[in-house]
């Protein structure tokens, strides 16, 4: 029998606290979904959900009597998160779908563990330990981790049109721990309900695109979400560009070490076009960083093929480093996909690898004079004072951010004497 029992987060005092709590006078309680399934494929595992036969009230009511916090974070649909030692472990009532319509569903609360499990979407997601450690399946989940086959419960178009956002989960959970094709009824169905995602808020699409966006390698699953249309369908920025590029990131960034980064990645696919980003940005409604940082590279210049270290420099200190250091990596992923063989993209990749260094090293420097010293210097207030201060600027620019204020105010005598 395949068991959970001797890993260490199974093991934990706090777990088996919940767990003994929760599993007695009839009520009945199992560690359910991710932490199973990463377990078993050998991953770290995140959460730990907990599913339960008892109602939310009771969970709150036992978990009071044991003196320990229970937090209701989703008490309608019968979710309460217990906390020990600052770490939550959300506890589900079980449930049974009553009604859904593609986008909701409405629950009931019941005891049976297999309509439990098959109202989760995918088999490798509705693995259960029950207190002992001993692995339940259900659903053939266990079949599947062994193959890394990520497949719906049941079937995939009836599932898929209970809630459309199980065909993007389809494609995130096959970016991370699927192998070979994705299951062929699984993507068929998903291709016939792509017009349908329109139908979900623009937050959960992008919520479960933004994941997908950061597995080690979702190329794969870029790739079938493109043949099956799905891509297109909710970034049809993509639709142009392609996903050519996605493959010679990865490998670059496992080859570098660069952490995956799910907007690099996002931006690898879509054009530079700071409106086209504008419109996508607010349409998905991506937080305010998110879009700033796609807006930065968006306008962040294409660099000239001989930049100087000088050079370079002054584009830092015009654009800022964010949108520079995007497009490096771009060039640099691409370049290095080029670079086999041929000498000049090999250069290519040379000089960026040290541009990129200088990039991610760049502290702005500080101009150290103001609109007071310019005053100060004779020029009378008015548009001329802020003229003033930008020749003395782009002076102290173009001779490399060297000169101090001496140097800078001598200059700047000069400038006052012309401009009277
Ligand atoms: P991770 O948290 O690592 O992304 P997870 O498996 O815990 O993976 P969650 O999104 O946290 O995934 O959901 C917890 C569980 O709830 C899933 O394992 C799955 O069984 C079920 N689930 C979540 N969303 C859905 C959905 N849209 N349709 C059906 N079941 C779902
Ligand atoms: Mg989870």
């Amino acid at each position: 029998m395949t068991s959970v029992a001797q890993e260490a987060w199974f093991t934990e005092p706090a777990l088996t606290r919940i767990l003994s709590v929760l599993n007695r006078d009839g009520g009945q309680a199992r560690v359910v979904g991710g932490a199973i399934r990463n377990t078993l494929m050998g991953l770290p595992v995140g959460d730990i959900d907990i599913a339960t036969t008892l109602l939310p009230q009771d969970v709150i009511e036992r978990a009071k009597e044991a003196g320990v916090k229970a937090v209701p974070t989703g008490i309608e649909h019968g979710t309460v998160t217990l906390v020990i030692d600052g770490r939550g472990y959300e506890v589900t009532t079980l449930r049974r779908d009553v009604e859904t319509d593609g986008r909701h569903a409405r629950v009931a609360f019941g005891t049976d563990w297999t309509a439990d499990a098959e109202r989760r979407d995918l088999t490798i997601n509705a693995l259960y330990a029950s207190a002992d450690g001993n692995v339940i399946d259900l659903v053939g989940g266990l079949a599947d981790l062994e193959t890394r086959t990520v497949r719906f419960i049941g079937d995939a178009a009836t599932r898929i049109a209970e809630d459309y956002l199980r065909v993007l989960r389809f494609f995130r959970f096959f970016a991370y721990y699927g192998s070979g094709r994705p299951d062929a009824d699984g993507l068929r169905a998903s291709a016939r309900a792509k017009d349908k995602l329109n139908t979900l808020s623009a937050e959960r699409i992008w919520a479960e695109t933004k994941k997908l966006l950061a597995a080690a390698d979702p190329s794969r699953a870029l790739l079938w979400m493109r043949q099956t249309g799905v891509l297109t369908e909710i970034l049809p920025e993509t639709e142009k560009w392609g996903i050519d590029a996605i493959h010679g990131l990865v490998q670059t960034e496992q080859a570098l070490g660069w952490t995956p980064d799910p907007l690099l990645r996002l931006a690898a696919m879509v054009p530079p076009d700071a409106e086209r980003l504008d419109g996508m940005a607010k349409r998905l409604r991506l937080s305010n960083a998110d879009a700033a940082r796609l807006q930065e590279w968006a306008k962040a210049p294409v660099l000239p093929d001989e930049v100087t270290d000088v050079g370079f420099d002054r584009l830092l200190y015009q654009h800022g480093a964010t949108g520079l250091s995007m497009r490096i990596r771009l060039a640099l992923a691409g370049a290095r996909a080029a670079a086999e063989g041929d000498p000049l993209a090999m250069r290519k990749v040379a000089r960026l690898t040290v541009l990129l260094e200088r990039c991610d090293r760049y502290r702005k420097p500080v101009f150290p004079m103001s609109g007071a010293d310019v005053l100060a210097a004779g020029v009378p207030a008015g548009k001329r004072v802020g003229e003033v201060l930008a020749a003395l600027e782009t002076f102290w620019v173009e001779r490399n951010f060297s000169l101090d204020r001496a140097a800078l105010t001598i200059r700047l005598e000069e400038l006052a004497r012309n401009n009277s």
